[in-house]
């Protein structure tokens, strides 16, 4: 790099506008310069080596550094850096991508709406449901049922969609048109309830929710299978059969934001039917591309293709982006990475029981109250005092304290109030897997000292 950390910082702070940051927070330290990237690692502009315990932002699936990515691109960019596909146009890449993903999805999916992200994605998915039940003749049925905590995105429809209270609290109005539902967190809502007759429970809000809307009225209900950036809430394995039951008996779409479960983090290409539910639409982006380049979508199920591809006419909708040449090549070799290195089964079979074995021996910790993983998706609680289940006051910010002593211990590990989250790249080893936990605790014991 050219300038130094504190000439690149000076930038920064003057010019650059970051997306989720306090300013004034960051007044007077600057924020962290990363330059490069390698496997599991990343190094900022001191050279301090980081294990990249989150992915980037839950999307680095095949790790940093995969030259082939890089080539992929290159490649297409000579041939043709850009091609729409509107109007009855198509590039090759787009179509074999298309082709790929339905295949991965399954055979109740027939086609792939692309996008840039996974945001646009779900405002895609908001205007593909009204535009299905429209095309039916019954426009009246319009809402979506979301959850609280949920996160679907950033745009408008993306804020209103999810459940962030901090999101719906800026920005004036929300759209029209969306409910929601409490979230199926068992350890913060009914701890002492038995874990199955829980997910019952909380699938039932939703009926009570269809009921209180009016059933004509109700669209489609959308879900992350484990909700990431809520926290990694698991749900309990009764949970996604009972929504789909539910979705069954009133006839509502069910849209699964697969953006961060997707392309095998979970253990699976996509994991709602490993949940026992059967989407009519999957929102995906980050791990499609691993990152490398921005690229989501929406795959279609058949039950809603039929409808507004066969007798919709045209969908008046669509992104300068959409079926991009590059992003889709890329996500192309990017999956080829994946087929050949066999990560989505390595996660279910190897790795993904392995992290959870490990992570939760973390429960030990005098600071840890619980601790789960699916995949490679892994969230603990940080209580006070666990055999009484005190949560620390959260003035406190007991989870910032530990996210800063992970930063300062090279690593990344996310906090959600006093929940630390992991998702580390599917490529990782067992031994990979040792060196985070290991970190993990080196954090956790110096947040103790921090808070005692
Ligand atoms: N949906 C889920 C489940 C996500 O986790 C995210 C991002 O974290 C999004 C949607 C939004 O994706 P993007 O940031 O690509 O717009």
């Amino acid at each position: 790099m050219s300038l130094t950390t504190r000439e690149v910082q000076a930038l920064d702070s003057a010019h650059y506008m970051h997306p989720f940051t306090d300013h004034q927070s960051l007044a007077g330290k600057g924020a962290r310069v990363i330059t490069r990237g390698k496997g599991v690692y990343v190094w900022d502009s001191e050279d301090n080596e980081i294990f990249d315990g989150m992915s980037g932002l839950w999307c680095v699936n095949v790790g940093y550094g995969r030259q082939e990515l890089v080539e992929a691109a290159a490649r297409q960019m000579e041939v043709l850096p850009y091609y729409n596909s509107f109007f009855q146009t198509t590039n090759l890449p787009a179509a074999q991508l298309a082709e790929r993903i339905v295949g991965l999805a399954g055979a109740r999916f027939s086609h792939v709406f692309f996008s840039s992200s996974g945001s646009e994605s779900n405002d895609t998915n908001v205007r593909l449901v009204r535009h299905y039940w429209a095309t039916l003749g019954q426009p009246e049925r319009n809402v979506i049922i979301s959850r609280k905590n949920a996160y679907h995105g950033s745009t408008v429809c993306g804020a209103a969609l999810g459940g962030m209270s901090g999101m719906h609290a800026q920005g004036g109005p929300m759209v029209p048109g969306i409910e929601h539902i409490q979230q199926p967190y068992h350890f913060e809502l009914a701890p002492d309830m038995d874990r199955d007759a829980f997910g019952i429970e909380a699938a039932g809000w939703l009926e009570q929710k269809i009921l209180a809307v009016g059933p004509e009225k109700v669209a489609a209900f959308i879900g992350e299978p484990v909700q990431g950036a809520g926290g990694v809430i698991i749900p309990p394995k009764t949970y996604w059969p009972e929504i789909q039951r539910i979705c069954d008996k009133y006839g509502i779409l069910l849209i699964c934001d697969e953006v961060i479960c997707g392309f095998g983090r979970l253990g699976a290409w996509f994991s709602a039917e490993m949940m026992g539910a059967k989407p009519d639409l999957i929102t995906f982006a980050k791990g499609v591309t691993s990152g490398y380049i921005p690229l989501g979508g929406v795959v279609v199920g058949k039950r809603v293709a039929d409808v507004v591809i066969g007798q919709g006419g045209e969908f008046n909708h669509g992104y300068t982006y959409s079926g991009h040449p590059v992003a889709c090549a890329v996500a192309l070799a990017n999956l080829d990475i994946i087929e050949r290195e066999g990560l989505v089964d390595r996660v279910r079979e190897e790795t993904g029981p392995y992290l959870a074995e490990q992570f939760a021996a973390l429960s030990e910790h005098p600071l840890v109250a619980g601790a789960e993983t699916f995949g490679m998706v892994g969230g603990l609680v940080l209580m006070k005092d666990k055999a009484s289940r005190t949560p620390f006051d959260s003035s406190l910010e007991v989870g910032m304290i530990c996210r800063d002593h992970c930063f300062a211990n090279g690593l990344v590990m996310r906090a959600v109030g006093d929940r630390m989250i992991i998702a580390p790249p599917l490529v990782c080893t067992k031994s990979d897997i040792d060196e985070l936990i290991k970190r993990v605790r080196i954090c956790l014991d110096a947040t103790l000292k921090d808070i005692q």
